[in-house]
């Protein structure tokens, strides 16, 4: 963390950076931005793609029915949403929550990189595709499919930081697919070993074994409807 100032005086500086930006056009059709919030201290931080409808209305990551799935997953793991850190790639919904591109993600991460930054977290969770292949990619990590890494633990060093990385399925792919929901959920017991610490170093290898036999396992069957 940059020395002098406290962490809530860099994010309340971030937070006004980010509703006066205009790095991208995406500033101009949205109703609010969404920076991202939660506990400054989190052990664990949770990336998400960009702000979706409700969002965009209400100006707070996660707060539509994907938003109430991955409350349900937290408090599964015995964690609210005010002792994590949420926040997403874009911080400013894209018109009619198509995918973000390349130039806005190029415009908008320096936000994200900061925020990782300030909170300095220990566990950085993944939701789907865009945070994955944005987060693997300033840890050098190969990234070509999500169904191929989730619930996979990587000990990585991202912007000067040792932290875990563990991707895994977005919350909204889960909505309607109970499939993908169950692997959301075991993720989650994952997660949750790694936040309290019941992994310990020595177990990671293993764990990171174990994991890509499981995920060479279910490739098959993921195949059929992940595409
Ligand atoms: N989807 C996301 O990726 N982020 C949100 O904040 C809400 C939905």
């Amino acid at each position: 963390m940059p020395p002098g100032r406290s962490k809530a005086e860099l994010m309340e500086a971030l937070v006004a950076e980010v509703a006066a930006c205009t790095r991208c056009p995406l500033h101009a059709t949205r109703t609010n931005p969404v920076p991202g919030e939660g506990n400054l201290d989190a052990t664990l931080m949770l990336i998400g793609e960009a702000p979706g409808r409700w969002e965009d209305l209400k100006g707070r990551p996660f707060v539509g029915a994907a938003g109430k799935l991955l409350d349900g997953l937290l408090a599964s793991i015995g964690l609210r949403r005010d002792e994590v850190y949420i926040a997403n790639v874009l911080k400013c919904r894209p018109p009619g929550n198509r995918d973000p591109r390349p130039e806005e993600v190029a415009a908008c991460t320096p936000f994200l990189d900061r925020q990782i930054t300030i909170i300095e977290p220990k566990v950085i969770v993944t939701l789907g595709r865009h945070s994955t292949a944005y987060i693997f990619s300033k840890a050098g990590l190969p990234f070509k499919r999500i169904s191929d890494v989730h619930g996979q633990v990587y000990r990585a060093e991202i912007l000067g930081l040792e932290v875990h990385v563990i991707p895994t399925f977005h919350p909204a792919s889960a909505l309607y697919n109970p499939r993908l929901k169950a692997l959301l959920e075991a993720d989650f017991e994952t997660i949750g070993r790694v936040v309290r610490g019941e992994l310990e170093a020595e177990e990671l290898p293993k764990a990171e074994a174990k994991a890509e036999e499981a995920a060479k396992r279910r490739r098959g069957t993921l195949d059929e409807f992940m595409g």
